[in-house]
């Protein structure tokens, strides 16, 4: 068996424990540009350089953020630039105790002979620009694979799990020998009308592969966190679950696949609104835990939609904006800790039909 190189290790595992301490959790804000076009088009904001660069500043310069936030997945236009003033990014983000992340997939590109799947891209030279992220300041990563749910079809397809689950697991390799805790995430969309229950029973099938993957790639789990879907049912389901059955359905199924040697589960929010997945990750927490793993929040859309809109690209409304984002993040940190009592203002729905990061 192949080991990693001890002082690595120990850097990855402290990084791991870092950002999976008591009540924190993760910005995602690492919207590519096309992605990026699309939150701003909704708020009126043309998406340029400039204005991209400041609207990451607000967040990152929002005051008293690190109390519940520990690490930021950047794009890597963000990860290497600077604010209207001069600042790296990287350095407001260090200023605040946060950890600052980046993406290192290539998104998506269609998994040849199949039925509309995908396949994630990036793992070529992936190794030279872990080394190049990790001098700029990067000390985690994060690699999307999406697979696609429909009972009627058999998605996602036998092929996709083990697409899935060998880039993952190739991909957490690369970056744990280059200091980098690898984010696993392998997301299953909620597009579609199945229930809960077959929810479960794909990403149990899912998540098994993928630690298996990752056994066999060597990976350190003491020094990786997974970034999954939470169990739900489809968009188009008519029967609306509790958050109860959500944490318990999520609960159930990570203690049936994810090794108790993993630090931390970071969930993706995947369209739900702010509010519900604050709420759903409380429920878990609080009704569930405690389990061998953190549960805690890598959270994009339901971290950002509603300062984004307070925001709207106007210089007088940022301190508004910076108010609202940290109330998100209090209430996802009340929640890493199970003690979230609800009812904090929020975006509704978030949910995008075949939505790509
Ligand atoms: P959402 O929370 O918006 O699903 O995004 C998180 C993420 O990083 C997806 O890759």
């Amino acid at each position: 068996m192949v080991k990693i190189d001890q002082a690595i290790a120990k850097e990855l595992v402290e990084s791991a424990e870092y950002i999976c301490a008591p009540g924190k959790g993760i910005l995602a804000a690492d919207e590519s540009t096309g992605t990026i076009k699309k939150r701003f088009d909704a708020i009126g904001v043309e998406n340029t350089l400039d204005n991209r660069a400041d609207y990451r500043e607000l967040l990152f310069t929002t005051k008293g953020l690190g109390e519940y936030i520990s690490g930021a997945i950047l794009f890597e236009e963000t990860l290497f630039q600077k604010t209207s003033k001069g600042e790296m990014m990287v350095d407001l983000l260090k200023g605040q105790g946060i950890l600052p992340g980046i993406k290192v997939d290539k998104g998506l590109v269609p998994l040849p002979l199949s039925d509309g799947e995908t396949a994630t891209t990036g793992l070529d030279g992936l190794g030279q620009r872990c080394k190049e992220y990790y001098a700029a300041g990067a000390r985690f990563a994060k690699w999307r694979a999406v697979l696609q749910i429909d009972a009627k079809t058999h998605k996602p397809s036998n092929l996709s799990i083990m697409e899935t689950a060998h880039g993952l697991a190739r991909y957490a390799a690369i970056c744990q020998e280059n200091k980098l805790v690898p984010i696993i995430e392998p997301e299953i969309l909620t597009d579609g009308n199945h229930d809960i229950e077959y929810c479960a029973e794909v990403t149990e099938k899912v998540l098994a592969a993928v630690f298996k993957a990752c056994s066999d790639h060597h990976i350190l789990l003491e020094g990786a966190l997974l970034k999954p879907n939470m169990v739900t049912e489809g968009a188009e389901c008519k029967t609306k679950s509790s958050s109860e059955d959500i944490a318990y359905y999520t609960v159930r199924t990570l203690k049936r696949t994810v090794p108790p040697a993993l630090v931390g589960v970071t969930f993706l929010s995947g369209g739900q609104s702010e509010e519900e997945a604050s709420v759903n990750l409380n429920a878990m927490n609080k009704l569930f835990g405690p389990t061998p793993w953190k549960l805690t929040f890598s959270y994009g859309r339901a971290l950002q939609a509603s300062t984004q809109a307070a925001w709207g690209g106007k210089p007088e409304n940022v301190d508004k904006a910076k108010a609202v984002l940290l109330a998100r993040a209090k209430a996802n940190s009340e929640a890493q800790l199970g003690k979230y009592a609800g009812g904090v203002q929020s975006a509704g729905s978030l949910y995008e039909k075949k939505y790509v990061y």
